[in-house]
């Protein structure tokens, strides 16, 4: 059967890595979590004292962007491959709201964007990929076969986030995951490099109202239309 290239794209918390992990499943595909690179980079600069809520050292970051190692490893328990850096399993510390909350200035560094986006490339040169992120449709893979732009309300994505951080036991308020995802939107959607639009042959899904099922099952259609066609 022709393998494909998938981009997803869309706001934060809008049920991407949801979506392209069930369809990665069905189609025996790979699925790349992108957020999850920005986020350990994110991590490391935490952890070498370049971030914080006072200030930022974007040059010390820059300049150390060469000992920045990522790699994602399969966990056949979870389905999905998890994120290490510099070979430490760090899928956990990468879902804190002190990660998310840095993860957009982060992500503005064109340089950080010019490492991730070149391993990102190379991932899905063979296709048969499910890629999900915000600049996968404009940057990464502009000559991908289907392109998702997902969206929902603010409020109804909060919802989500506050949900899965309570799940995992973070204590924390519904406001605080409320502004950081509005404060997310708005860096990704203003920044100068790569910023989250939606790509012109994009297909729009607002799951504000549509269960999991009715989304992956849309989207499936899809997926099997062009591969039909393009066979
Ligand atoms: O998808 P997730 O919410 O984990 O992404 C975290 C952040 O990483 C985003 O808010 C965005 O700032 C950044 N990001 C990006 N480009 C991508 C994926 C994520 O700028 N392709």
């Amino acid at each position: 059967m022709k393998k494909i290239t998938i981009a997803i794209d869309g706001y934060s918390s809008t049920g991407k890595s949801t979506l392209a992990k069930q369809l990665a499943k069905y189609l025996g595909y790979v699925y790349v979590d992108t957020g999850a690179m920005y986020r350990a980079v994110t991590l490391f600069s935490m952890q070498n004292g370049y971030i914080s809520s006072e200030y930022f050292d974007k040059e010390t970051l820059i300049n150390s962007i060469p000992n920045i190692k990522l790699h994602f490893e399969f966990n056949p328990q979870l389905g999905y491959a998890e994120m290490h850096l510099n070979d430490v399993n760090v899928e956990k510390e990468i879902r804190t709201i002190e990660v998310s909350n840095f993860v957009s200035i982060v992500a503005e560094v064109s340089q950080v964007r010019a490492k991730l986006v070149e391993q990102q490339k190379e991932m899905g040169k063979n296709k048969a990929i499910v890629m999900d992120g915000r600049d996968i449709a404009t940057v990464v893979f502009p000559d991908a076969e289907l392109k998702i732009f997902m969206t929902a309300s603010p409020e109804t994505r909060a919802q989500r986030r506050f949900d899965e951080l309570q799940a995992k036991g973070d204590d924390v308020a519904y406001e605080a995951v409320l502004k950081n995802v509005q404060e997310r939107d708005y860096i990704d959607t203003h920044r100068d490099d790569s910023p989250l639009v939606m790509d012109d042959d994009a297909i729009e899904i607002d799951n504000s109202y549509l269960t999991r099922e009715e989304q992956f099952n849309a989207v499936l259609e899809l997926v099997n239309d062009i591969i039909n066609k393009t066979n």
